[in-house]
């Protein structure tokens, strides 16, 4: 080890608070990356690693894009900063090319980080209601297993009790509910029982305290599942039945993670919200945005100074952040990125097809390039498999170069999915490394 790699591994260990991270957590020291490649990063010894995860399930267009270091650049040196309580060119051009991405007529609000816009989702929903006289709206449903942010209100929304637990008490009026999960309960393709409990909930609960209903159309990183074909339906027919909002988080899902612009597109709905960041800029960039139906934005349209929406925030669409991420979308397109998104993914499922006959594999599943391989002790019972057996093969994985993820709700005893999710943009030869890197891996259990 170089001498230097060793002072910056103590200086990293004396000063920086890392994620997920306490004062004593054990483990091997933190990669520290000086260099990234198309799906590959190398830390500062120069070993090379291909990034499974995109970084934090960000990198869509893959590292090292001239484009958009040169577009952020170029707006940089042009224009680097107007708030948006007036405007700039970038954040309109990106506006109206997420309308057309959306395919639909929705009034975009910036901010900087996925939290940040469910946030706002929460705020802009239940103001929508009080415009319009609906003044007892205020509860939003969620599920459990789901990941929606940091901050107190999107850390509400989370179904993740080892997240939260230490933090409370956190934003009021968030309820949950149980996540579609065929794997464990396969009756639920026929009956959409989890998205019934909603319809349900909101009766037990009173309609006319429903503001809306928050979820991902894949629960990400609580383990990769998928709902049921119909669910998302239903969820929005339950919606409208007791006059709440469908707020679609698409802060992982969105940007061609799972093969099309937007997660929601597969399922049929439009949501009345649709929160994104992540992929916007391919993590180059903080940036997220908020999409709403432009009849909530009409209901903002009283002359009262309180009839506006009081929200604001310094950063949120920088306007170097919007040409980035206006660049990365033109990527997207011209690359045919979702479309390269569902193949792979799809050649990725049938690939990794023959691991189910490891005894400690339950379920392989995905859209696009999103998987989920789920560890099990026992394949009749389906006890989760020990935290253990993951990360030995995270650590096998990393050990042959390839970085992979898994979920992690210690408390509820679910922490046994290994997740994929590496960039858009990766090479035929990048995806054969993945599955005998996976396979192996696994297989050396
Ligand atoms: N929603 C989902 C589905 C996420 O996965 C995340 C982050 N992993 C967030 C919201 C929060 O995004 P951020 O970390 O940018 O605040």
């Amino acid at each position: 080890m170089h001498l230097q790699t060793k002072t910056l591994q103590e200086t990293d260990e004396k000063y920086l608070w890392h994620a997920m991270r306490g004062a004593a957590s054990p483990g091997q020291p933190n990669l520290i990356i000086t260099k990234a490649e198309g799906a590959w990063v190398t830390d500062i010894e120069g070993n090379r690693y291909l990034d499974g995860m995109a970084g934090l399930w960000c990198v869509n267009t893959g590292y090292g894009r001239k484009e958009l270091a040169e577009a952020a650049y170029k707006q940089l040196l042009e224009m680097p900063y107007y708030p948006l309580s007036q405007s700039h060119v970038p954040a309109i051009q990106l506006a109206e090319k997420l309308n057309e991405w959306l395919g639909g007529d929705y009034v975009i609000f910036f901010s900087n980080s996925g939290s940040e816009a469910n946030e706002t989702a929460f705020k802009i929903a239940r103001q929508y209601h009080r415009q319009r006289g609906d003044l007892d709206r205020y509860k939003f449903i969620s599920r459990y297993r789901a990941y929606h942010g940091n901050t107190m209100g999107a850390l509400a929304a989370t179904g993740q009790a080892q997240r939260k637990y230490k933090y409370e008490p956190l934003g009021q009026g968030f309820l949950h509910v149980a996540p579609p999960d065929t794997y464990r309960h396969p009756d639920d393709v026929e009956t959409l029982e989890s998205a019934k409990e909603i319809d349900r909930v909101m009766t037990w609960e009173l309609s006319e305290t429903i503001a809306g209903v928050i979820m991902e159309p894949i629960i990400t990183g609580g383990g990769i599942l998928l709902p049921p074909d119909g669910y998302m339906a239903k969820v929005k027919e339950i919606c409208e039945k007791h006059g709440a909002l469908l707020i679609c988080d698409e802060v992982i899902c969105g940007f061609g993670r799972t093969g099309k612009a937007f997660g929601f597109m597969h399922y049929g709905v439009k949501p009345d919200i649709i929160t994104m960041a992540k992929g916007i800029t391919s993590g180059y960039l903080p940036l997220s945005a908020t999409a709403v139906k432009r009849e909530i934005y009409e209901a903002y349209a009283g002359s009262e100074d309180y009839d506006r929406f009081r929200h604001v925030n310094t950063f949120g669409g920088n306007p170097a952040a919007c040409a980035l991420a206006l660049k990365n979308l033109e990527l997207m397109e011209n690359e045919a990125l979702f479309e390269r998104s569902r193949i792979l993914g799809e050649r990725l499922l049938e690939a990794l097809k023959s691991l189910k006959d490891h005894p400690n594999v339950g379920d392989v599943r995905g859209k696009g390039l999103l998987v989920g391989i789920e560890l099990v002790e026992n394949k009749q019972t389906k006890e989760p498999a020990a935290v253990e057996k993951l990360n030995k093969v995270i650590s096998t994985c990393k050990e042959k170069g390839l970085l992979i993820g898994k979920n992690g709700d210690t408390v509820a005893g679910f922490n046994n999915v290994l997740q994929l999710s590496p960039p858009l943009s990766i090479t035929d030869d990048d995806f054969r490394t993945i599955v005998q890197v996976l396979k192996e891996s696994i297989f050396q259990l």
